[in-house]
């Protein structure tokens, strides 16, 4: 019987043709970071439930109706639903908060949430994130936001909308929380369950709830803006400021409140309306209770995380460019086991150069491997057989121009492909009018080959005086 085993719903493959375009965004978003002082960390795909349950919040969605757990042994464990809980757990578990402040870390990591499937809401779904632990000043939240919004230039997204809000500290918010239970528990039959039971404990969260009964409830209720306190209220005048100063635009919108409870003053998102209703690209915020509510010291902190699947399905929208993917260099084409045996050796050192170089493994004819190195789109063939073997020269085919040159299978075979190499890159800059496309000519790590490229052609460059 046949097996028909499907991925899980709210699941995605990505498939190597389209893997660079991750990449594009993984590059962008690494580099980046780390020009803004953020260092990558790595932490579990799972924790104990109860980081989430403390952090994220009990009456939150999240942790009411989208966390996978399972029970193992006798302790609970969630796959992570976001990644600021376990981030800021192994900060404090490593000490790295009594060292040097601020910490600045940054994550890309798969986030599990058991949500409806559509467009841009999945059950596995990937975030790139950071965390800044140790400034309670608005430049911080200045220096967080700007760093997202490069990331999106560079990334030429464009139609993004930056929202910004306070939703106070938790002096302001008790005031906020009466104002909001009194406004609800008018229309308190008309509540969703979930927000029934958030009413007494947290309504605040109703602001957030996805029901349109409730949304709709919701229009009129008090705004967080109108009960700050002067600490928080000077704080979001300061932040405004530092974005008009890095000439941020953005819009004040004093309903977004974020759908995890760790949130305190600053709120953010960054929005597209071109993927539809999950438009939210980016979300975040200032936590400055967090992590003192995790066991660790009163270390005011913030950070965001932005959904990957939805910047690229915006980027795909928007005709986004993407780095080119690295295709075949050179392709031999073999006949006859001695001259796949003089393939192996060549390949494997023009593979230390850095080129991506194949030949035949499966053993097919001439002919059928031509058609394969077409289709591969191979940059270069090179066809060996006994009369290449025994004269020592081969014929090297520029697949798009069908220009060929002779070349000799010695030792400098290496060094011959390499200036062979560099002449189609120099004609194509040519062709198009001096532009040069890193990306697209030296593939995605923009590797040109230099004296500090450090791959192996230069190593033996200098090796050899
Ligand atoms: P939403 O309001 O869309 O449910 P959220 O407030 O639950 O978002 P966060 O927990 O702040 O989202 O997560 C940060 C970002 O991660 C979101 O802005 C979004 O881009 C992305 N994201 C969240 N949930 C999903 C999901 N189920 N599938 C894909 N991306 C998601
Ligand atoms: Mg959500």
């Amino acid at each position: 019987m046949a097996i028909n085993i499907k991925r899980p719903n709210g699941t995605e493959d990505v498939l190597p043709k389209d893997v660079h375009k991750w990449l594009t965004v993984e590059k962008i978003v690494r580099e980046t970071a780390e020009n803004f002082g953020f260092g990558e960390i790595r932490i579990p795909t799972f924790e104990n439930t109860d980081l989430f349950m403390r952090s994220v919040g009990e009456t939150t969605d999240v942790v009411q109706k989208e966390m996978y757990t399972v029970m193992a042994k006798e302790t609970k464990f969630t796959l992570r639903p976001e990644g600021t809980a376990g981030t800021i757990r192994a900060m404090l578990q490593n000490g790295l908060l009594n060292e040097a402040l601020p910490q600045r870390v940054f994550y890309i990591l798969s986030c599990f949430r058991h949500e409806r499937p559509q467009a841009g809401r999945l059950r596995e779904f990937h975030q790139f994130g950071l965390e800044m632990a140790g400034s309670a000043s608005p430049c911080a939240d200045a220096e967080v936001i700007s760093l997202a919004k490069t990331i999106l230039d560079r990334l030429e997204l464009k139609n993004i909308e930056l929202y910004i809000n306070s939703i106070g500290c938790p002096e302001c918010r008790a005031k906020y929380h009466e104002a909001l239970r009194a406004y609800f528990s008018d229309r308190k039959e008309e509540l969703c369950e979930t927000c029934l039971s958030r009413l007494e404990k947290n309504p605040m969260r109703i602001l957030d709830c996805k029901s349109p009964i409730c949304g709709d409830i919701a229009k009129d209720a008090p705004l967080i803006l109108d009960y700050l306190c002067e600490e928080c209220s000077d704080h979001f005048e300061k932040l405004k400021g530092y974005l008009d100063t890095l000439g941020i635009e953005y819009k004040i919108n004093p309903k977004i409140v974020r759908g995890l409870d760790y949130y305190t003053k600053t709120v953010f998102e960054f929005v597209t309306t071109e993927i539809g209703a999950q438009g939210t690209v980016c979300g975040g915020g200032r936590y400055d209770g967090l992590i003192e509510q995790l066991g660790g010291q009163k270390v005011p902190a913030l950070g965001f995380a932005m959904g990957i699947e939805r910047l690229l399905l915006t980027m795909e929208k928007q005709g986004c460019p993407y780095l080119t993917p690295k295709t075949c260099d050179i392709y031999f084409a073999t006949m006859g086991e001695e001259a796949l045996i003089k393939a192996m050796a060549l390949a494997k050192e023009l593979r230390e150069y850095g080129y991506r170089a194949e030949y035949d493994v499966v053993g097919r004819g001439l002919k059928a491997q031509m058609k394969y190195a077409n289709k591969i789109g191979a940059s270069f063939t090179i066809v060996l057989g006994d009369n290449e073997l025994a004269e020592g020269v081969a014929k090297l085919k520029e697949m798009e121009s069908g220009k060929e040159t002779a070349v000799k299978l010695d030792e400098k075979f290496c060094v011959n492909f390499d200036s062979l190499y560099i002449d189609k890159v120099m004609d194509s800059i040519e062709e198009a009018g001096g532009e040069l496309d890193l990306g697209a000519q030296f593939g995605l790590d923009g590797h040109v080959h230099d004296e500090h490229c450090n791959c192996g052609c230069c190593k033996e460059d200098t090796d050899n005086g």
